[in-house]
């Protein structure tokens, strides 16, 4: 779960983490209230779970509380990459004059925590990152004992922070890493980690990822989850206790477990076809939960044929094709279904989908192929 700049603001501020005064605001009078409070130029800050807000437009710089008013209207009015902004974050300005990155994230590879550290931080860290890696300064960290006050000095010599600022770096650092630590996060980063004109290291913007497999341990944010900011099929999805991902070509796929559902998007790609979508139904597939998600899947405009690929296991073939009959009695659709059934009771349930005059397929290789056959036909002029 990402979190909002706001909450990993306040986060920060719970671990002592410098960031600039402001407040959050939902209207532009609440913007222009705040920027009176605050004083002088203010930025605001479109809250939403999306990167590259600032090239979007959805961060400006405005020099007084009428400018605040009139831009904020504007930017609330706006989506940024689809997403509808509800509130901003306004910000007392500071006159930068170094944009530092910093940041930690898992390192699968290693098995460890790596820290990490660039003297050129800002809106183009990615481009950094590629062009000149030399630029990045890394540590791991060992879990047993943490990120050590030696390492982040390490960093700090590395990226060349002035030194009368080792003291204030080393403890943003430290401090990011007990809060990254406490909140079971995955990444936690402060980018731009500002140098100010007045000689202090504030963090501008911030970033915290945490573990949805740890959420439960943090039901404070767990019942804060911004559900405007996601992606509504994904929503509907997680009550149904299903996973929904949204890609790019037309082939729908509704699988039964997380391994398979890589192997069915494998087998379309090699066989030159693109996955849409893919709801994994997980064990367990009742006539409830198979239309649940056959909405869902079917609601994606770009679906030109779905794809069912299922093997049963603990969960029933029979089952599962009465789920599917009876969800395809409930749904109304004109797309082709290609169905592939395999596992316990296989032969029960390929006779009642063929009672349902619904097209199977043997193989998964011969599913994949028959129903990029299918979507390619949909899309031929009639
Ligand atoms: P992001 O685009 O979502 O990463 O948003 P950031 O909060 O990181 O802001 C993007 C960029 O806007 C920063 O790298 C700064 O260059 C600029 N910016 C943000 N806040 C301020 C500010 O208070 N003063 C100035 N001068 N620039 C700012
Ligand atoms: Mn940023």
């Amino acid at each position: 779960m990402r979190l909002h700049e706001y909450q990993s603001k306040e986060i920060f501020t719970e671990h002592h983490i410098p960031i600039p005064l402001g407040r959050l605001a939902a209207t532009p009078e609440e913007a222009k209230l705040i920027a009176e409070e605050l004083h002088g130029p203010v930025v605001l800050k479109a809250q939403v779970l999306v990167g590259g807000r600032g090239r979007a437009g959805g961060i400006r710089l405005v020099h007084s509380p009428d400018q605040a008013e009139e831009e904020a209207a504007k930017i609330l009015g706006q989506r940024i990459r689809g997403v509808p902004v509800r509130r901003l974050l306004v910000e007392e300005a500071v006159n930068i004059q170094q944009e530092i990155y910093f940041g930690m994230t898992v390192d699968r590879a290693r098995g460890e925590t790596l820290v990490i550290a660039s003297a050129e931080g800002g809106v183009n860290i990615e481009q950094v990152a590629q062009v000149s890696p030399e630029k990045i300064a890394r540590v791991g960290v060992d879990p047993l004992l943490g990120l050590r006050e030696f390492q982040a000095r390490v960093l700090a010599a590395e990226i060349e922070i002035p030194r009368t600022l080792w003291r204030a770096f080393v403890a943003i650092a430290l401090n990011l890493y007990a809060a990254y630590q406490d909140l079971d996060a995955t990444l936690a980063e402060i980018n731009p980690l500002v140098l100010s004109a007045e000689g202090r290291l504030v963090a501008l913007d911030g970033k915290i990822i945490i573990d949805d497999n740890a959420l439960f341990r943090h039901p404070t944010f767990f019942d804060k989850r911004d559900l405007s900011a996601e992606a509504p099929e994904e929503i509907e999805a997680r009550k149904f206790g299903l996973s929904y991902v949204k890609m790019d070509g037309d082939i729908g796929c509704l699988v039964n477990g997380a391994g398979l559902a890589m192997a069915t998007m494998d087998i379309i790609q090699s066989k030159g076809g693109a996955p849409a979508n893919f709801l994994d139904i997980g064990g367990g597939a009742n006539a409830e939960k198979v239309t649940a998600a056959l909405r869902i899947l079917l609601a994606d405009p770009q679906v030109r044929a779905v794809l069912i690929n299922i093997f049963g296991g603990i969960t029933r073939c029979d089952e599962v094709a009465h789920g599917i009959r009876a969800a395809l009695e409930e749904i109304e659709t004109d797309l082709p279904f290609v169905i592939r059934l395999v596992g316990t009771n296989e032969a029960e349930g390929q006779r009642i989908l063929a009672d349902a005059k619904l097209e199977t397929a043997a193989t998964l290789s011969e599913a994949a192929h028959m129903a990029i056959r299918r979507a390619q036909a949909q899309e031929a002029p009639v």
